[in-house]
């Protein structure tokens, strides 16, 4: 049983960490709430395929739909085995390698819960920069690594950064610097250089989600939080510069509003949360048919996501078990299928060339000061 878990593990490993491919889509489901049992919910999700990535919904008395994805969890799956399974993608952004992981899913199906976690339950957010920070360490004869985060939110089409310590007067814009790359001036860029500073930092940004707000939940399911990690490395043996991110977005509620009681702000509200979800989906469905022209800018988070989204990308699409549910669940699972079968292109390695010319330069010397002293 456990040399089958761990073949299984290793061989999703290697589909994971292949340079080229499609984009890995894991299912995760939550357990049934309190109360959700003590109201009579009924769990309409089928997990007997669970470990070949199927997964059932019943839909009424015998009607089963099935779906297949590169893993499913199930509610008894915990925080450190979805890690797992991540891992290997975003380490790749130490290699040099832009990496997007997103969490999509209906308000209250677990995506903050994947994403950021718990003190003490922490999520992929934390574990990804601890496992960063160590692998660092490891390779710190080698290597010289430089990370830093910054926290966003876009809510309503506006990018708000959440590690300011003091709102921004000016709007926050998107930018192009340079072949491919985007960023945000003016953005707090929070250089972490040890894993303790990591959950504050990570808190801080959770915490000023709220600011200003008069409903937290509804807030947070209305808008995106986008946790960007900036690396640059330095290989000191060969001369190798990189230049790389990797986002870890909480996706805003992927559920249909209402039409009949969106009025005023809550129904611009609802449009632009629509826009930016059916952006996401135009985009990838643009990559799916290899177009030649990709939607990006249609949405702050499209563009934001446009460097990571094509080259490495991986989607923990959230359900919920309960039957009251199942429609919005079969809507997300549909929409996941679609993303599942798209083929990207190999990844390219993002190349930091103003920093390699230095780093050439510097080690031609040295070979030239050797040279003489011999
Ligand atoms: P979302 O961000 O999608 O709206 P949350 O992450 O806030 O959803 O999750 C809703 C509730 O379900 C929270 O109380 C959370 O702790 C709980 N929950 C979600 N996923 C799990 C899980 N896998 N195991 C245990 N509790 C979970
Ligand atoms: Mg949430």
């Amino acid at each position: 049983k456990y040399h089958e878990e761990m073949a299984k593990r290793k061989k999703l490993h290697n589909i994971v960490q292949e340079t080229k491919g499609n984009i890995r889509v894991f299912c995760r489901c939550r357990p049934l709430s309190k109360v959700e049992t003590s109201s009579g919910c009924k769990c309409v999700v089928d997990f007997d395929g669970a470990n070949d990535g199927d997964i059932g919904i019943i839909n009424g008395g015998t009607a089963k739909k099935t779906f297949k994805f590169d893993r499913v969890y199930t509610p008894k799956d915990d925080q450190a085995e979805v890690y797992a399974d991540a891992s290997p993608l975003v380490t790749s952004v130490l290699d040099g390698y832009n990496v997007c992981i997103f969490a999509y899913g209906q308000t209250g199906t677990g995506k903050t819960f994947t994403m950021e976690g718990t003190e003490r339950n922490r999520g992929v957010n934390y574990r990804t920069l601890e496992e960063l920070f160590k692998i660092a360490e490891e390779r710190k004869d080698t290597v010289t690594y430089n990370i830093s985060v910054s926290v966003l939110e876009v809510y309503n089409e506006q990018i708000r950064d959440l590690l300011a310590t003091s709102p921004s007067s000016k709007k926050l814009e998107i930018k192009q610097a340079g072949e491919g790359s985007h960023h945000v001036p003016g953005i707090v860029e929070a250089k972490v250089e040890d894993i303790n500073e990591v959950w504050d930092v990570l808190q801080t940004g959770s915490n000023s989600r709220a600011v200003g707000s008069n409903n937290v939940n509804e807030h947070s399911s209305r808008s995106h939080c986008m946790l960007c990690i900036m690396v640059r490395a330095k290989n000191l043996i060969n001369g190798d510069c990189t230049r790389s991110k990797l986002w870890l977005v909480d996706l805003a509620g992927s559920e249909r509003l209402a039409k009949t009681d969106a009025q005023g702000d809550r129904l611009k509200e609802a449009q632009n949360i629509n826009r930016s979800l059916s952006a996401l989906g135009d985009v990838i469905s643009a990559l799916a048919s290899r177009s030649s022209h990709i939607p990006y800018r249609n949405s702050k988070l499209t563009h934001l996501l446009q460097d990571s989204l094509g080259s490495k990308a991986l989607m923990f699409v959230q359900i919920s078990p309960s039957d009251n549910d199942a429609s919005e669940t079969l809507s997300s699972l549909n929409f996941a299928s679609r993303v599942r079968g798209i083929e990207l292109g190999p990844a390219k390695k993002q190349v930091d060339t103003a920093e390699l010319q230095k780093v050439k330069q510097m080690l031609e010397r040295s070979k030239q000061e050797a040279k003489l002293k011999e």
